[in-house]
């Protein structure tokens, strides 16, 4: 058995510890957030075009039931007071303008979403825009009341977070309302079951994986896929923010997470298990995302591999991501940041608003990185994944 998460022991970082180095560029920890409009980071060598985004990943708020080890410190998260978050109209307006320069995804996420009282409201309010896909992330807790009225309002699909199918870990991972980790585990499993009844039938689910914490059950995911229409996706975990994984890793792992395990590690293991794999066409899976896809011999589910660290996918960004105070930002890791606040606060003729958020949306592309650095200077929690 694991022995608490706070005293896993750590391999000492260094240069050749950590394969991730290969990539390392310059480092973001003490990167502004860029604010007062858009300043060009020395390390962006775009320019970016706003033709190749396609998602918008909105994210509706900054709190959460949970408190996972990957995303957040455990006590004193400084959230954001109710009335500084976007409003439902809010969203809508830069949702609406984002669709107007082609992008036809809208992911809905957070914090956590299903803790935002008029979350029901925004999703209805982006179907009505008509996009391709409409779908939200969760880490499922909430679901089983909510799967229905999130159908009915016209969302598309959903994406659960689920980290390991152990009870005691799960309280350790997620803490807050996961720390009565039988309970959270029934939860989410009930919200999945919810999900399915409600006619949502291209369930993804999340699994980050933490070295020495989680790493050993990515077999007893990949096998949910065999006889479930799932597709399960491995994430690298990336070293963001504050989060616990950061204290714990101490700066000195800057260049590369010992909590980070390659993908290429985890296909092996789990093909050591169940077999080899093979590819899948990428386009007869939902969404844009940047996950590589495969299947198991005679699997009904896939499985994904989305492998930020050890093979960052930059080139092929397509997206855009608003947070819940209001800033369109560029990348997860660098700084890249344009307020839409002046476009929303200031502006009142909707035209001329909407013309103002596309050229606030044109400036935040540009400030995308070629490749991202190894420490994200702000938590996922705060830029919705
Ligand atoms: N609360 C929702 C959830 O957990 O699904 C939505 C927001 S969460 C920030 C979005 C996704 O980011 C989740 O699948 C979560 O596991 C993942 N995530 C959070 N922090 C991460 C990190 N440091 N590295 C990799 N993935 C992370
Ligand atoms: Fe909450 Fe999702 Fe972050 Fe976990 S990953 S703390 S569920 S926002």
């Amino acid at each position: 058995m694991l022995s608490p998460l706070v005293s896993v022991s750590i391999p000492p970082p260094s240069a050749t510890q950590h394969p991730y180095n290969r990539h390392a560029m310059t480092l973001a920890h003490a990167l502004p957030i860029l604010d007062l409009g858009p300043v060009r980071p020395t390390y962006a060598q775009g320019p970016r075009s706003l033709d190749a985004v396609r998602l918008l990943r909105i994210s509706v708020t900054d709190r959460c039931n949970f408190r996972c080890v990957y995303c957040m410190p455990e006590d004193g998260v400084p959230f954001t007071e109710q009335n500084d978050l976007l409003s439902a109209d809010d969203i809508l307006d830069v949702a609406r303008a984002a669709a107007e320069v082609g992008v036809t995804h809208f992911k809905v996420t957070g914090g956590e979403p299903t803790v935002r009282h008029d979350l029901i409201d925004i999703v209805r309010g982006l179907a009505a825009l008509g996009p391709q896909d409409l779908s939200l992330t969760t880490n499922g807790v909430l679901l089983d009341k909510l799967a229905r009225p999130l159908r009915e309002a016209g969302l598309d699909r959903l994406t659960f977070s689920w980290d390991t199918m152990r009870p005691d870990r799960f309280a350790r991972i997620a803490r807050g309302a996961g720390r009565d980790g039988e309970r959270a585990l029934s939860q989410l499993r009930r919200g999945i079951d919810a999900a399915l009844d409600a006619g949502f039938d291209r369930l993804k689910i999340n699994v980050v994986v933490i070295g020495g914490v989680n790493d050993d059950e990515v077999a007893d995911f990949a096998r949910l896929t065999v006889d479930q229409p799932f597709t399960v996706r491995f994430i690298e975990y990336m070293p963001l923010g504050d989060a616990t994984l950061i204290d714990l890793a101490g700066e000195d792992a800057a260049l590369g997470s010992p909590y980070t395990v390659d993908n290429h590690d985890v296909r092996l293991a789990i093909e050591a298990e169940l077999g080899p794999m093979r590819p899948v066409d990428r386009t007869s899976e939902a969404g844009v995302g940047p996950a590589n896809v495969f299947r198991l011999p005679g699997a009904v589910g896939k499985i994904g591999f989305i492998s930020a660290m050890s093979q960052p996918f930059c080139e092929t960004c397509n997206r855009l991501r608003l947070t819940a105070t209001g800033e369109l930002r560029a990348c997860l890791f660098e700084g890249g940041e344009v307020s839409v606040l002046p476009s929303l606060r200031n502006i009142t003729d909707r035209d001329a608003r909407t013309a103002d958020l596309i050229d606030r949306m044109r400036q935040c592309v540009a400030l995308k990185p070629d490749v991202h650095s190894q420490r994200g200077n702000r938590a996922m929690s705060q830029l919705g994944g």
